[in-house]
């Protein structure tokens, strides 16, 4: 559905390619395409971001394991637009730096990039002081809810916006003033050597951390951080066929950043419920049904539970055990596909444990006669062909 690069292919690396390799390849691509090397290329920039992100799903082994298994379609539907969207992918500029700090930081390269890989915002800074950190939740969700998408709505304890101050940490609007060392523009300028030569870096300032301003007077309420702990009620759409495990990221619902920074992200685990009766394997969902020995024999109508409730199917008569139904379509969708998986219904034939002594004699009486002496046919599939077609 998008046309995005394979992220294999944005890293020059091979599928088997190690944590080790890929590292290395990123190293690469992020030093060629970084913005201080190719200030104003748009393309250069788009390239970056685009490795940025390769990087951050083939460095994370569970993500990397969704990818090999969905491709792009493992994370977020696209459904950006509204600012609650999910996204597993479109960072900014903040995240990638963010992620130099472990990649770079013990080689050295951390002065290139600008001061410990804390530089900031690449002059798209929207507000000023730090982004909030993420938050991650996890979510328990029955196999329905899995199945048709749910809207919940959580308490979540976070960092919310201080409202006495609107996040600015100031006692009041005479107690901002412009800060010395920058004289407002947020950044200083510095020269560098660097191993490729002096270059010359715009990095944030430290005294006011890139706001361009300082505070005489901090807010009571904040004591100055622009935020305070607090409650947030948070709705979250979940949409249809996630799975155990899923992460999916809640843009812009995570913490308050100080002093006016923008808020981080919620990332929401999924967790499965179990279900009593029914048993996932991927897209479908299996079923142990037990039926008496004369329902095999006489055939019969018997409900049986699904994700949604509960569903009616037929018995022929002379129904082996180890014969397994399909209900076409009553599995779990696909998260971002019209696939849809199936329920499988193994029916067991079930022997009784206790016998009264008229049974027994009727059973005595039956297991003499033919009918009753095991005669399977060439053409009765194999256990394990029964198995292998189940997990098609
Ligand atoms: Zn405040
Ligand atoms: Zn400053």
């Amino acid at each position: 559905m998008s046309n995005k690069r394979d992220f294999y292919e944005i890293l020059g690396v091979s599928k088997n390619a190690s944590a080790d390799e890929i590292k290395k390849a990123y190293r690469k691509v992020a030093m060629q395409y970084h913005p201080d090397r190719n200030p104003g290329d748009k393309a250069a920039e788009e390239k970056f971001k685009e490795a940025a992100e390769a990087y951050e799903i083939l460095s994370d082994n569970d993500k990397k394991a969704q990818y090999d298994r969905f491709g792009h379609n493992a994370f977020g539907p696209g459904r950006g637009g509204q600012g609650g969207g999910f996204s597993g992918g479109g960072m900014n500029m903040d995240d990638i730096f963010s992620q130099f700090g472990d990649i770079f930081g013990d080689e050295g390269f951390g002065s290139f990039f600008g001061g410990g890989g804390g530089r900031r915002g690449g002059g798209s800074r929207t507000s000023g002081g730090s982004r909030g950190s993420n938050l991650r939740v996890k979510l328990k969700m029955n196999f329905e809810e899995m199945a048709k998408g749910a809207n919940k709505t959580i308490k979540i304890k976070k960092y919310v916006r201080c409202t006495t101050c609107s996040g600015s940490g100031a006692k009041d609007k005479n107690s901002v003033q412009t800060c010395g060392t920058c004289q407002g523009s947020g950044q200083v300028r510095r020269v560098q050597s660097t191993f490729l030569g002096q270059m010359q870096t715009v990095t944030t300032c430290p005294t006011c951390n890139g706001d361009g301003t300082t505070i005489t007077a901090k807010c009571n309420s904040c004591k100055g951080e622009g935020r305070v702990f607090g409650e947030e009620t948070v709705n979250i759409d979940i949409p249809a066929g996630v799975y155990d495990g899923l992460q999916l990221s809640i843009q812009g619902k995570g913490n308050a950043g100080e002093r006016g920074g923008s808020f981080g992200d919620i990332i929401v685990q999924v967790e499965e419920e179990p279900h009593p009766q029914l048993q996932r394997d991927g897209l479908n969902v299996a079923f142990d049904l037990y039926i008496s020995f004369p329902d095999a024999v006489f055939g019969t109508q018997i409900e049986v539970p699904t994700i949604d409730g509960r569903a009616k199917i037929k018995i022929p008569a002379g129904t082996q055990s180890g014969k397994i139904f399909r209900l076409k379509g009553k599995g779990f969708p696909h998260i971002n596909s019209y696939e849809k998986g199936d329920q499988l219904i193994h029916v067991n034939i079930w022997t009784p444990q206790e016998v009264s002594a008229e049974e027994k004699a009727m059973l005595e009486k039956m297991s003499k006669s033919g009918n009753f002496e095991p005669k399977p046919e060439k053409n009765e599939k194999s256990f394990f062909d029964k198995v292998r077609e189940m997990f098609n």
